[in-house]
């Protein structure tokens, strides 16, 4: 019998990702494009419902959108002007949220062909994953499924979200771990919220993600067969599904089972992907150019003005932080990378206070601490910029000391009371008054004729154990320096 030789796969995944635009109104008609939460089919009219003789018209904020997205995303915008105006291209198919019976999407030319984005490794290291394209697409309405008082199933239709701006960004198969596709998501998301183009959220829809994947032999230069994994809604899904699709590909291909090309759901509450349907193929959908729109041209000076109001990224963020703050880099990128802490961050620099590194490590540890035992966004905290600032000021004037500093702000973020209040209300201010700490270290020195007794033998650590002991009397208050210094100079008197 040969024996099984045992082999080392690797998983390979690609990302397409289906963005809600937050434009005013929808991409073809001038119903508004703020659904969610509406009541059922307030937000229509001729055209996205379908009537016949009702005529699309193509929304510039959508199309500047999707070329501020490829901008960041350095896909080839600036090439598409050259003779080739971007198109539009009916998707047919029938589906009671569909109600044209096709979707206009873009096939042959979208706005953006190629790019890139870098992402962060969980190791420390970065990568490039390549972008395919990103094209324009309009939203489908909605379906509610409902059981009656009767027990009859029904399935109800708003068309509210039918025709709302998406722009569908399509990664290459890059990604090569869970762990890969959920940096690449992550930042994604934030470059999208950067440019302000929509508010990206994935439990509402409209962030939106699919994953293809496949595993091969490590070596190997050939993709395995492509699964299609829908109806994740957090990142944590995203990782979720890519590991277990991971683990049921290699033990199918170890039961000498071949995988089939098809698309499974995750079920979120069984931790499983479930067989969907079968993949159909492109041509399926008879694709041909949308005969009520024009092509787009794209005038390169439009393009430019877009460009010029490009906002900062994370990117060039993080090497600002760098460089103008001393930051470390990893601080440096966990607050760029998230747009309400650079704000928090630029915010605090704003109020004039200089020293960005005491900012950066506060955020990082005390204040983010705090919003994570609290379940609470940095938006929503109580703890402002010129509060942390304040804070700051008070720790580097001596009135109080690092560690009093950490309940000062336990006490802001609870109550939302100035710093200074706090201290005051709780009489926390550091002693630093001679007399006083002479006093104190007196006290203690009295107390502790052991400890003095080893001091003055050469043992060195019972000198901050006598620190210790005053910095108990006080609970803290004591200015630690000036304690030391006042006991060596009555130990050694
Ligand atoms: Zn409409």
């Amino acid at each position: 019998m040969a024996t099984a030789i045992a082999t080392d796969y690797e998983l390979v995944v690609g990302l397409e990702v289906h963005v809600e635009l937050r434009t005013r109104s929808k991409m073809f008609c001038a119903c508004s494009a703020d659904w969610f939460g509406k009541p059922p089919n307030t937000q229509v009219c001729p055209t996205c419902l379908a009537l016949p003789g009702a005529l699309p018209a193509i929304n510039k904020q959508a199309i500047e959108y999707a070329v501020m997205v490829g901008l960041a995303l350095h896909a080839d915008v600036e090439n598409l002007p050259n003779g080739k105006p971007t198109r539009f291209d009916r998707k047919n198919y029938t589906y009671p949220d569909l109600p044209k019976g096709y979707q206009i999407t873009q096939m042959d030319i979208p706005v953006n062909l190629g790019g890139w984005l870098e992402i962060s490794l969980p190791d420390g290291g970065s990568k490039r994953v390549g972008i395919t394209r990103a094209h324009q697409e309009e939203d489908t309405a909605k379906l509610i499924h409902r059981v009656d008082e009767m027990g009859e199933a029904h399935s109800l239709v708003d068309f509210n979200r039918a025709g709302v701006p998406l722009l569908e960004i399509v990664s290459e198969p890059d990604m090569r771990s869970p762990e890969e596709a959920s940096a690449y998501l992550r930042t994604l998301r934030n470059i999208l919220l950067y440019l302000g183009v929509t508010d990206a959220r994935m439990e509402e829809g409209s962030f939106r993600c699919d994953a293809n994947c496949s595993i091969r032999p490590v070596g190997s230069t050939e993709f395995g067969r492509k699964v299609e994994v829908k109806n994740m809604n957090s990142f944590r899904s995203v990782e979720r599904a890519l590991r277990y699709e991971f683990e049921r590909q290699k033990q199918a291909l170890a039961k000498g089972e071949t995988i089939a090309q098809e698309t499974r759901g995750w079920d979120e509450d069984k931790g499983v992907t479930v067989s969907q349907r079968s993949k159909e193929y492109a041509h399926d959908y008879r694709y041909f150019p949308e005969p009520d729109l024009p092509p787009l041209y794209l005038a390169p000076e439009w393009i430019e003005a877009i460009k010029r109001r490009m906002p900062e990224l994370p990117a060039a963020k993080k090497a600002r932080y760098v460089s103008d703050y001393g930051l470390p880099e990893e601080a440096a990128r966990l607050i760029a990378d998230d747009p309400a802490y650079a704000d928090f961050f630029e915010s605090a620099l704003f109020t004039g206070y200089k020293d960005g590194k005491q900012i950066a490590t506060w955020m990082l540890g005390d204040l983010t601490r705090l919003l994570k035992a609290h379940n609470t966004e940095l938006a929503d905290s109580l703890v402002t910029p010129s509060k942390l600032v304040d804070l700051l000021k008070l720790i580097d004037a001596g009135q109080i000391s690092g560690k009093i500093g950490k309940d000062v702000l336990e006490e802001v973020f609870a109550s939302g009371s100035l710093p200074e209040d706090v201290v005051r209300e709780k009489g926390l201010t550091q002693i630093s008054d001679e007399g006083d700490l002479e006093r104190l270290v007196a006290a203690v020195i009295a107390a502790n004729p052991k400890s003095v007794e080893d001091f003055r033998a050469g043992k060195m650590p019972a000198l901050q154990f006598l620190v210790g002991q005053v910095m108990k009397e006080t609970k803290g208050r004591a200015n630690p320096g000036k304690v030391n210094d006042i006991l060596r100079k009555q130990l050694e008197a």
